[in-house]
């Protein structure tokens, strides 16, 4: 079987700064995997580094068999299968909610103008903000927006999805929507590779939680493991701060 996503000895270096120190990891589809970690131990790094918004600095990686860090390799249609989301939403602010869902349907899948409506209302309701189509970013609850995001995201019918933090930006009591839209997605069979501080989340819906710290894979098991009983003194410590 092919892997979802295979990262292989990942290293990245910004000047003399090694953040990501050999990473060995991967995602097989359907599966979701929760990465958590110190603040500038490389999560979004390593994201980052799986549709190359940063170039790797030596190391492999490979997005449904396909290696995207082949200098030949046709990077748009990799990118077009993931689909990302961040902590900030980064909706465009003059565009209305179905505006916004629609935008890169029409101008990177040639969609016509009809048919990214289509989608774009049917991802907005399956998110549960199927009634604000009509309305722009800044009228709209954080949590609102980061469903409007990751509505943007799934129009593009990708194969996977990587989250950054998706939660990390918003009030607490908008983060259980945004989670509850990942666990649909995620029971509906999505893969899933998700950096995110929400333990109970990871603990619930992840297949694999994988520990980072300073840049390298500490601790990689089943939720239950490495959450429930880490057996890394690291995973430890880190547990004790955020638990
Ligand atoms: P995390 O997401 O785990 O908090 P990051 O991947 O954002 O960690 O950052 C890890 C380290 O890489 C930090 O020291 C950060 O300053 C550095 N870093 C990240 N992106 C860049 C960049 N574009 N240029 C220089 N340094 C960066
Ligand atoms: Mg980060």
């Amino acid at each position: 079987m092919t892997h979802a996503i295979e990262i292989a000895d990942l290293h990245k270096s910004f000047g003399d700064n090694q953040v990501l120190q050999g990473i060995d990891l991967t995602v097989e589809p359907g599966q979701v995997v929760c990465v958590i970690g110190p603040s500038g131990s490389g999560k979004s790094t390593l994201l980052r580094c799986v549709n190359l918004l940063e170039t790797p600095t030596r190391g492999k990686v490979f997005v449904e068999g396909v290696e995207v860090t082949d200098p030949d390799v046709d990077l748009d249609a990799v990118r077009r299968r993931i689909g990302m989301v961040f902590q900030q939403f980064n909706l465009f602010p003059h565009m209305t909610a179905l505006q916004n869902v629609m935008i890169a349907q029409q101008r990177v899948l040639k969609r016509s103008k009809k048919e990214a409506e289509i989608v774009a209302r049917e991802n907005l309701e399956k998110v549960g903000v199927g009634d604000k189509c009509d309305t722009h970013p800044g009228q709209l609850s954080g949590g609102q927006q980061q469903r409007v995001a990751i509505a943007r995201a799934l129009a593009m019918n990708p194969d996977l999805m990587l989250f950054d933090e998706p939660t990390s930006a918003l009030d607490p009591e908008l983060v259980g929507d945004v989670l509850a839209v990942m666990r649909k997605l995620a029971e509906e069979g999505m893969t899933m590779l998700v950096v995110t501080h929400e333990m109970g989340f990871a603990r619930e819906v992840a297949d694999r939680v994988v520990f980072m710290d300073g840049g390298v894979v500490v601790e990689d098991g089943p939720a239950s493991q490495v959450i429930g009983d880490p057996a890394q003194e690291r995973t430890k410590t880190f547990l004790r701060r955020v638990l």
